[in-house]
């Protein structure tokens, strides 16, 4: 039997454990299942999941994975799955992604059935497709395959599909998190990274900037101060003095730190000089920066413009969730399993970031290692004619079947 051996000589994927899982793997099945899911339209809101985590339910309880659904409230129809295949005493991976969608938009702009799960030309069509149904269905065909391999693991897997990611997650992966119902060693996030390895996940800092003027008669704008133009006057020092240093906050794994405002409010009429204007900054870090110091930069420069225009103040508020990018080691256990799982399947060895939010979040942010990994292009989610290529959730179902082998060791 030969032995895999990493750079720093500990054991990674048994050669012959590796062969046994990935025979387990049923294409034709993992594609159907694919399919399947997406036909069960999961849209958030409401977010009822019942069919949907019923659904990735079947085929792990089938495979012999002790299972349960979890729920914040009991009839909010958001279950969460935790299936759970027992080892030996040894660390728990954890494979999360989401069963719920975001909603389809104009159907006139779509070309395919949104909810049809249309297998055309190797991709798959549908809301959710991608977004997040093409993970599920890796990491359950994945435990499947595990399961059903025989592979003695020294550990344990749990497949937690959950509810409620497209609106934050509070009935879903937080509640999974906040709860304690896992308490995973090393947790293998899914959502679109191209099934390239991200490290991490960036970080945001969202603001809101409001500017405080005095009404009055459209017509003798002189008696009033115009809260409107006072943001704008605002939004182009932003865009003048602070967007441009973020490009040079870069982080060896992510894209650059970012700013872009992406909400705007104020006036309530033709002919009324506006009392106030408030506008949403989506403002999102790379490892390194600072929430706090955020802040402070926009207060900063938002206070020093307002100063100069009379009659005018300014508050900036962060919103509700604030935080800072959040890392796995680079050089850990589970990177390492899982860029050894993308190398022995001849795929992208690149370390990187992933620049959106995930669930992943929730996971990192109570100590449990996490990374992201999954099949599809994040520019493809929550669009019109959303798709995933077939071959692309194969392989993601062979990768996270063969990085949970690399973590839970077949025992001789
Ligand atoms: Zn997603």
């Amino acid at each position: 039997m030969t032995e895999n051996q990493d750079a720093n000589g500990t054991a990674t994927i048994r050669e012959e454990d590796a062969r046994r899982v990935l025979a387990a793997i049923d294409a034709d099945e993992a594609i159907a299942f694919l399919r399947g899911l997406v036909q069960i339209p999961s849209v958030n809101p409401p977010g009822d999941v019942v069919d949907a985590v019923a659904f990735c339910r079947a085929p792990l309880e089938a495979a012999g994975f002790a299972c349960q659904e979890v729920e914040q409230d009991a009839g909010n129809r958001k279950p969460n799955l935790i299936a759970e295949l027992h080892g030996g005493d040894g660390p728990t991976v954890c494979f999360n992604a989401h069963v719920d969608v975001v909603p389809t938009g104009a159907l006139e702009a779509w070309r395919h059935d949104p909810f049809g799960g249309t297998l055309e030309g190797g991709r798959v069509y549908g809301r959710g497709a991608g977004d997040d149904k093409a993970s599920v269905t890796a990491q359950v065909m994945a435990g499947v395959a595990l399961a059903r391999s025989g592979v003695t693991l020294r550990g344990r897997l749990v497949v937690n599909e959950v509810a409620d990611e497209e609106i934050g997650g509070p009935a879903g992966a937080r509640y999974v998190v906040d709860a304690g119902l896992i308490r995973p060693d090393y947790v293998i996030v899914g959502e679109q990274t191209l099934n390239r390895v991200c490290v991490g996940e960036k970080g945001t800092a969202g603001q809101t900037v409001t500017v405080f003027g005095r009404a009055a008669h459209g017509a003798l704008p002189w008696e009033g101060a115009n809260a409107i133009e006072g943001a704008a006057e605002v939004v182009a020092a932003l865009r003048r003095e602070l967007w441009p240093s973020l490009e040079a906050r870069t982080h060896r794994y992510f894209h650059h730190s970012s700013a872009s405002v992406n909400m705007v409010s104020g006036g309530v009429k033709g002919n009324v000089v506006p009392d106030r204007a408030s506008f949403m900054i989506d403002r999102r870090l790379v490892p390194g920066e600072d929430p706090a110091t955020v802040n402070a930069e926009i207060v900063a420069v938002a206070e020093r413009v307002v100063a100069d225009i009379p009659g005018l103040r300014v508050e900036v508020t962060p919103s509700d969730e604030v935080r800072p990018a959040t890392m796995a080691d680079p050089s850990g256990p589970l990177v390492h399993a899982m860029l050894g799982a993308n190398r022995y399947l001849g795929l992208s060895t690149e370390l990187t970031g992933f620049s959106m939010a995930s669930d992943g979040r929730f996971f990192a942010a109570a100590g449990h290692p996490t990374i992201i990994y999954g099949p599809g292009d994040p520019k493809l989610a929550h669009i019109p004619d959303e798709w995933v290529g077939v071959d692309e959730v194969l392989e993601a179902t062979r990768a996270y079947a063969l990085a949970a082998l690399a973590l839970l060791g077949g025992s001789t």
